[in-house]
C-alpha cells in the first residue's frame, strides 16, 4: 500500500528477520509522519533513497540488536540509504540546510554498511541531535 508520493507502507515495515512485523494504529501514524516529513523532502531532492529500515515490532528489533527505547519500534524512525546521490553530501544537507525538523540525525557506519538514521521529533527531545555511530560509539557531528 502506498502511503505517500514514493513510499509504500512494504517499504516501511520490511525485515530480513523473517519475523512478524506488524504496525499498530499508533506506528502506522508515525509511519506517515516519518514518510511524509523525513522521507519525502530527502527524496524530492535527492533522487531514489533505499530504506534499510524503518518500523520494527518488539522482535524484530531486539533480534536486530536495537535499543529497547528505539524510535524504530514506534514507526519514528528510518534508515536510509541514497541511490543516486553521495551519502555524505545528503546527511549534510540534512542536518544543515534541509529544513527538516527531526530528532536525530545518525550517521551511522558498522560491518562495512553505511546509512542515515532519521527520527522524528520527540516532545522533549533531545531534537536536531547531530551524531555519528561507527560501530562502536557515538559522537557529535561536526
Ligand atoms: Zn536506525
Amino acid at each position: 500500500m502506498q502511503i505517500t508520493e514514493n513510499f509504500s507502507l512494504e517499504e516501511l515495515t520490511r525485515t530480513s528477520t523473517g519475523l512478524p512485523n506488524r504496525p499498530g494504529k499508533t506506528e502506522l501514524d508515525k509511519l506517515l509522519l516519518t514518510a511524509t516529513y523525513l522521507l519525502e523532502p530527502v527524496r524530492k531532492k535527492w533522487g531514489t533513497i533505499k530504506v534499510t529500515s524503518a518500523f520494527r515490532s518488539e522482535a524484530v528489533n531486539a533480534r536486530v540488536g536495537g535499543s529497547s527505547t528505539s524510535q524504530h519500534a514506534k514507526g519514528e524512525a528510518a534508515d536510509i540509504v541514497p541511490i543516486d546521490a553521495d551519502l555524505d553530501e545528503v546527511f549534510g544537507w540534512i542536518v544543515k540546510d534541509g529544513g527538516i525538523c527531526f530528532g536525530q540525525a545518525i550517521r551511522e557506519k558498522k560491518g562495512g554498511s553505511d546509512w542515515i538514521h532519521l527520527s522524528l521529533p520527540r516532545i522533549n527531545g533531545p531534537n536536531q541531535q547531530r551524531l555519528v555511530f561507527d560501530g562502536k560509539g557515538y559522537s557529535p557531528y561536526v
